[in-house]
């Protein structure tokens, strides 16, 4: 062990496990690419006024959790604790929205940073996937990424996943609806803090997770009750639309986001052998969001992924990922001129595209042996100085355990042939 160990909040991922980490982020972003969505990649950090202004002051996220530094340039940043306002803030700036092409549709993959009280699938550095689609406000793209999301999560082998939809209104609707909230909330018994809350955020109080809360917000005005035409409509549409694809969702009228920008349509997706950190992934419709940073108006939707959580998700439902061995040929040389003859043919089969891995180190038969059985490897290449002089090696199914001779010249067509 070295004196260092990972931060707080933080945990490595290591192979053999990290191989379902990438099919996790890899079954994510599958769907979305076969539907039209482009890869895009923003910094690990940005102008802290980006997420400020774009998450919002109010938010757990900006006043709480986040890294805030400044550079030996002066400038203030924030490591990302979310990436939409980043996408977006790249779309802006790279005019992909003036191409006559909307929506912009992207995905992304990477780190996200929040400070938080560390606890089993909640940590301080974590991953998403997620999805933008920038530009258009159209039930049918709410409805799109929803199903992407589903599928994905199908697709992995979840099927204890639910998903929670509801719609916050817009501007219209939303200021008054906040208004009645609010006066329902100040006639509660709630502590300091939950009363600032009120007057800055009170839809994050339907959140509150505390049941001494929780009871006294039964008969809490809803805001469906005051949705108006428009979002009623609208979101009746994407109801449809799920439904009439097979995709089963609760209506929560209570969801609310942590976010400041989402605007109608809202989901989140939870999972219920998770515990408490029950969320594998939200997101909805931010048709706010260009404005409040300096953008023109340019109705979205997206969503962000969990990939740990996810991973969790599927060692609470049991499932093994069909990972196929990396490794298809390992080759164990005996004695100076075989590492030189298999380290070639190896370079060789790689080249004609078969995964092949190599015993290094001069190492003795049995732990070589080792070695290649634990690499997962089909098939082992072995050969002593006899073998050489012979014009031959030998090719060990690790399956069955059968061996045989075969000529230097044959090895990599009869290692196609067997592969298939
Ligand atoms: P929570 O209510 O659990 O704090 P959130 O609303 O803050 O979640 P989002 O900002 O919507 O989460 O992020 C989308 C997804 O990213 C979450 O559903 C979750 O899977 C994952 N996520 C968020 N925060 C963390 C974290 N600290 N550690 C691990 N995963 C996280
Ligand atoms: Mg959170």
């Amino acid at each position: 062990m070295s004196t260092f160990k990972a931060p707080k909040g933080t945990y490595d991922l290591l192979p053999p496990d990290s191989a379902r980490f990438l099919a996790v982020r890899e079954a994510i972003a599958a769907p979305l690419r076969d539907a039209g969505y482009g890869y895009i990649e923003t910094p690990g950090f940005e102008d802290v006024q980006l997420f400020a202004r774009g998450v919002g002051e109010s938010t757990d996220i900006v006043s709480k959790e986040m890294y805030v530094f400044t550079t030996k340039g002066g400038d203030q940043l924030a490591l990302r604790p979310e990436s939409t306002a980043s996408v977006l803030r790249a779309v802006l700036e790279s005019n992909l929205h003036k191409g006559g092409n909307l929506p912009v549709k992207v995905w992304y993959s990477g780190s996200q940073y929040r400070y938080e009280r560390p606890q089993k699938g909640r940590y301080r550095h974590f991953s998403q996937v997620g999805a933008e689609a920038i530009g258009a406000e159209d039930p049918l793209l709410d409805a799109e990424l929803i199903i992407l999301a589903d599928q994905a999560y199908r697709s992995l082998g979840l099927r204890q996943h639910r998903i929670l939809l509801n719609s916050l209104g817009d501007r219209t609707c939303r200021p008054v609806y906040r208004a009645a909230l609010q006066d329902f909330l100040r006639g509660l018994d709630l502590d300091e803090e939950t009363r600032r809350r009120i007057e800055i955020n009170p839809l994050r109080v339907l959140d509150d997770k505390r049941e001494d809360v929780q009871k006294q917000l039964v008969g809490a005005p809803l805001l469906r009750d005051y949705l108006c035409e428009a979002c009623r409509a609208y979101h009746e549409e994407v109801r449809e639309l799920l439904t009439a694809e097979g995709v089963a969702f609760e209506d929560d009228p209570k969801l609310v986001r942590g976010l400041d920008y989402y605007t109608r349509t809202t989901f989140e997706f939870v999972h219920d052998g998770l515990g408490s950190q029950s969320a594998v992934g939200g997101g909805g419709r931010y048709d706010g969001l260009s404005e409040m940073i300096g953008g023109p108006a340019l109705p979205s939707v997206g969503w962000a992924l969990g990939v740990d959580r996810t991973v969790l998700a599927l060692e609470a439902e049991s499932v093994t990922l069909d990972l196929p061995a990396t490794t298809s040929v390992y080759a164990v040389p005996l004695g100076e001129q075989a590492r030189k003859v298999l380290f070639q043919m190896a370079g060789e089969l790689r080249r004609s595209g078969i995964a092949t891995d190599f015993a290094f180190g001069g190492r003795g038969l049995k732990g070589a042996m080792k070695s290649a059985n634990r690499s997962g490897a089909r098939l082992a290449l072995i050969a002593g100085e006899r073998d050489l002089a012979e014009g031959q090696v030998q090719l060990k199914d690790l399956e069955s355990g059968e061996q045989s001779a075969l000529a230097l010249t044959e090895v990599v067509a009869e290692i196609r042939r067997l592969l298939g």
